[in-house]
């Protein structure tokens, strides 16, 4: 590790039981890192710690729904009390319902979601830790954006909305903690293969395989081993914004696909 100012930091990762906040917690337990680990689904997360601790992790993991003030509350205020401290935050939780056009868009639950989870989650966790950083001297707080957050799509709007909202998010919280010793990074990839797509469209298994057909797609290791580096940094330096994509996707949606025999 680069940064060397305290030993075995603490850090804490939303959405954990599954996917890029999987990925983030084990790889994290391999760098020598305790973990908090948090999402709805308890044995699935459990197995994540189970994994972590396997590797040397100290793990306290708790239930946990970011669209739920009670449900945040809660796991920040027992996860600091068990750990003391909160080092990092990697603001991981987070979905898309749906690709539909905002004409032909018959339910507004998807949106509220999506609004619920991506931005009121992510805005409620990091209210929630700051201060606590910022009482301990220390803190990074990592952002889970997309390339959706740089350009939009049909389709795409709410899902879109939210991920240039966690920009938004990112570049405000930069710069309301400017003076302090807490750094502030968006990690913002374009696709990656996990149960992303299945959530989508809901369990659809045929249209999530075609979203990755005739590419290598990044993994959730690729993102785990990014956010690693950036918060394995000496302290004096933050990375602001990563955008990372597969070399077979390139801005502004296009993608080459290599042609199925
Ligand atoms: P994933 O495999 O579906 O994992 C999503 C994780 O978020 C799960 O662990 C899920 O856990 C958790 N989660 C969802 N709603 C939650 C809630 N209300 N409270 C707590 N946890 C919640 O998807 P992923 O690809 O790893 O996505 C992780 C993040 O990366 C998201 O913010 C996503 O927008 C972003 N991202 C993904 C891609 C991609 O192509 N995959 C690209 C760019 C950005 P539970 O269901 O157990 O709660």
């Amino acid at each position: 590790m680069q940064d060397t100012a305290a030993t075995r930091k603490i850090a804490m990762v939303t959405g954990a039981s599954a996917g890029i906040g999987k990925a983030t917690a084990l790889l994290l337990a391999q760098n020598g890192f305790d973990l908090i680990l948090g999402a709805r689904r308890r044995e699935a997360l459990t197995t994540v710690a189970n994994e972590a601790r396997a590797h040397g992790s100290t793990v306290w993991e708790g239930p946990l729904d970011v669209t739920d003030k009670a449900s945040a509350t809660a796991f920040v205020r027992e996860a600091a009390a068990a750990m003391n401290r909160i080092d990092i935050l990697v603001n991981n939780a987070g979905l898309a319902r749906g690709v539909t056009y905002i004409a032909e868009q018959d339910n507004e639950d998807e949106w509220q979601e999506m609004l619920d989870t991506n931005l009121m989650g992510l805005l409620r966790m990091t209210r929630l830790v700051v201060p606590l950083m910022i009482q301990n001297g220390y803190g990074h707080i990592v952002n889970l954006g997309s390339t959706a957050g740089h350009d939009a799509y049909a389709g795409g709007s709410v899902y879109c909305a939210t991920k240039f909202g966690v920009r938004a998010i990112t570049s405000a919280l930069r710069q309301e903690l400017l003076g302090k010793p807490i750094r502030v990074t968006s990690v913002d990839p374009g696709m990656v293969e996990t149960d992303f797509s299945r959530v989508r469209y809901n369990g659809d298994e045929a249209k999530a395989g075609a979203v990755y057909a005739g590419i290598t797609p990044l993994t959730a290791e690729d993102i785990a081993d990014t956010i690693v580096y950036a918060v394995t940094r000496k302290a004096h330096v933050n990375l602001d914004t990563i955008i990372m994509r597969p070399i077979q996707q390139g801005p502004n949606g296009t993608v080459f696909r290599t042609p199925s025999l």
